[in-house]
């Protein structure tokens, strides 16, 4: 007779697409019966998650999706946002769509305490593409809900749970999925509590993650160290580099993480690197094993430097990468 063997690699879990699960004999629902309510593969991945930030993590649709829900949780009319200056700007627009129902946002800048009167202090660790780096002591100081975007830094660098933040924020697209194939989001959350009513909330929005996402993150947290220490490593020695480089006027780079912004001396000459260069993209967004690079100015205006030029180091080589970056300078 032929027997079917079934193999298992130790630590995958298996990728369970069901959008329907059974109801026990008694007609009564387990623990998975519709998948916007939750699925085995997404708790899994949220597991992982939460150990690695050491809280209660949740996964949405996209960072995007996991912002929306958070600020839909947490927010009342009349209440104020004080969000991170140089922020990811796509955040800013999101909380501008908010005044309709009352709720206002101001920038500060987070080096330093939140401002008085706001109910919901929104920090960026470090922020993208300022690359400023938040004082969580002064914000846990603040009476205000503390969120850190923490999507840069991600767990390898920083637990902002550790720190006196409420919750952390991700954009799992970035560093955690880390291929250039997923699109995800994720809030991790201190209290049980909160994350048991965020995750009702998110079932009502239905800003959720599939299966297949999720299952891309468990495979992408395998090789999360690894991918961040060799970025953080090239990204501080191109940092060090392009200090010294005569094109590059300023470098801004907090000493970890994989994001690197340098400016040079205005727009014109941004546009010429970035469409000058090899082997790394000029491509937008951050995070992937490949590195890409852009000029902000296109999307962001002049909230940014003109000549600011954003670097997402990936895992090629250092020297390979010198040489490329060194060559599209040399066209300034
Ligand atoms: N937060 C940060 C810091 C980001 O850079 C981004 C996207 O660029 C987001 C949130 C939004 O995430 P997503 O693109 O996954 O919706």
């Amino acid at each position: 007779m032929c027997q079917v063997r079934r193999y298992t690699l130790i630590g995958m879990d298996p990728l369970d697409r069901s959008t329907i699960w059974p109801y026990d004999e008694r007609g009564e629902p387990g623990e998975f019966m519709y998948q916007r309510y939750g699925h085995p593969t997404g708790v899994a991945a949220e597991q992982a998650l939460g150990r690695l930030d050491g809280g209660t993590a949740l996964l949405f649709s996209s960072g995007a999706g996991a912002t929306t829900t958070l600020a839909l949780f947490l927010l009342q009319p009349g209440d104020t946002i004080a969000l991170a200056e140089g922020a990811y700007f796509g955040t800013g627009k999101l909380f501008e769509e908010f005044a309709r129902w009352g709720v206002r946002c101001i920038e500060f800048d987070q080096t330093g305490p939140p401002p008085d009167d706001v109910q919901l202090v929104w920090l960026e660790a470090p922020a993208n593409p300022l690359l400023t780096m938040p004082n969580l002591e002064a914000a846990a100081a603040h009476p205000a809900t503390v969120v850190v975007d923490s999507t840069v830094a991600t767990p390898i660098h920083l637990r902002p749970l550790e720190h006196g933040a409420d919750f952390v924020l991700h954009s799992v697209t970035k560093f955690l999925a880390g291929h250039h194939d997923v699109l995800l989001g994720a809030v991790v959350c201190k209290r049980e509590q909160e994350a048991e009513a965020l995750r009702a909330l998110r079932t009502r929005t239905g800003i959720v993650a599939a299966p297949d996402p999720a299952w891309l993150l468990l495979r992408s947290l395998e090789t999360l160290p690894l991918r961040v220490e060799r970025q953080t490593a090239t990204a501080r020695e191109l940092a060090r580099r392009l200090a010294t480089h005569p094109a590059v006027q300023l470098v801004r780079y907090p000493g970890i993480g994989g994001l690197i912004s340098f400016d040079v001396v205005d727009g014109e000459a941004a546009r010429r690197v970035e469409t000058s260069t090899r082997l790394i993209t000029n491509a937008t967004s951050l995070g992937g094993v490949h590195t890409t690079m852009e000029s902000r100015h296109r999307w962001e205006g002049d909230r940014i430097p003109a000549g600011l030029l954003r670097l997402s180091v990936g895992l090629e080589e250092t020297d390979e990468l010198w040489a490329d970056l060194e060559g599209a300078l040399s066209e300034v």
